[in-house]
């Protein structure tokens, strides 16, 4: 069977999506993944506690509560969803084919790709366990530093790229003092950035350090930090820590048919969520390494599907009616 339009992920991109689609009758179907590891449905909301900064939600919603009132919207308007993860999709040919893991190829005449970008972790003991509890261990300063849990705390954050520059001196905002935790002795940071950071009253930063252990039971009480010139271990005491270390976009499964960016992320035209391949369209983080937000990750994903839609209109393909106000689409 073919399919107008398969959308490949779960966030608030995806549902997004999924509800544009549903609602212009381009009856959408959703690869919503499966747990595997760390990685679960529903994208990056699912472990984060409370989301205070989603309109909508002036008393704050929590991540997987959210993603689950997304997912639930789109459903009510008719998304069919399937909890599989697409292990490759082929690009060469127009119908698209999209391979899951367990079950038949599927074809579809479009796509939106909404698969996310995972942040990494530095993979040593406690950290997971807290951040997946609310334990003060996250990966998302601008999302979680408000939080009553991290005000006036020594606060840490580990990384010495643009991003953790950003993480620190927004943190600064809400710590008593902010310690930036870097392996080497010297940032790869933007040099405005850098600068930023290190004349800032509230920052320290630790130069040539290591996190060795998150410490804490129910909530962080401190890190064990290697020295990386002489392995000397120290602990030092802290209400919250922010991982900065980079994230990575899920895009593997696209086995390089779409155009990256240096970052590896996937290339929009400007202001539209088309790719490279005519018919593809990418939204949310997977093609977005510099709001990296709920709401414009759901943004984008409105964007894709009206563009789906009026891709489909313009050719007469699918169920969609030629919209008289549509404008045309990016290619021919
Ligand atoms: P990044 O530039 O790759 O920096 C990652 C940082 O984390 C590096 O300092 C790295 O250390 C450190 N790191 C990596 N793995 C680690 C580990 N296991 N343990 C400890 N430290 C680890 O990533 P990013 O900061 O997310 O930036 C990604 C790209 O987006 C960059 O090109 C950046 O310029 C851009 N960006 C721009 C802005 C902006 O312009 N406002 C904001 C955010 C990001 P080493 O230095 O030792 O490798």
């Amino acid at each position: 069977m073919q399919e107008n339009l398969i959308i490949i992920g779960s966030g608030p991109a995806a549902w997004t999506a999924a509800t544009y689609a549903a609602r212009a009758n381009l009856d959408p179907l959703v690869f919503e993944g499966e747990p595997s590891g760390t990685m679960i449905p529903g994208g990056q909301l699912m472990i984060t506690t409370d989301v205070e900064n989603y309109p909508g939600f002036p008393k704050g919603v929590r991540g997987p509560e959210l993603m689950a009132l997304m997912r639930d919207q789109a459903i009510h308007f008719g998304t069919r969803v399937l909890s599989e993860n697409v292990k490759a999709v082929d690009l060469s040919l127009h119908p698209f084919t999209v391979h899951p893991n367990y079950s038949q190829p599927v074809t579809a005449l479009t796509l939106i790709i909404a698969t996310g970008a995972y942040a990494k972790w530095l993979g040593v003991p406690n950290e997971e366990r807290l951040a997946l509890t609310g334990g003060g261990v996250s990966a998302c300063a601008v999302c979680d530093a408000a939080l009553p849990a991290y005000r006036n705390q020594v606060l840490a954050v580990v990384g010495g790229g643009d991003t953790a520059m950003e993480e620190a001196l927004y943190t600064t905002k809400y710590a008593s003092e902010v310690l930036v935790i870097h392996r080497r002795d010297a940032f790869r940071a933007s040099k405005v950035m850098a600068d930023r950071v290190l004349s800032h009253p509230k920052i320290r930063v630790l130069w040539n350090k290591r996190v060795a252990e998150v410490l804490g039971m129910d909530s962080i009480t401190g890190l064990r930090l290697e020295d990386t010139k002489t392995g000397k271990l120290s602990d030092v005491p802290v209400g919250g820590l922010f991982v900065a270390i980079g994230h990575t976009p899920n895009t593997e499964f696209l086995g390089g048919q779409i155009a990256l960016t240096p970052h590896g992320y996937i290339k929009t035209e400007p202001w539209r969520t088309a790719t490279s391949v005519d018919g593809v369209f990418a939204a949310g983080d997977v093609m977005d390494d510099y709001y990296r937000q709920a709401i414009t990750a759901a943004g984008t994903g409105c964007m894709a599907a009206l563009e789906a839609e009026r891709w489909l209109a313009h050719r007469g393909l699918g169920e969609s009616p030629i919209l008289e106000t549509a404008e045309a689409p990016v290619h021919g």
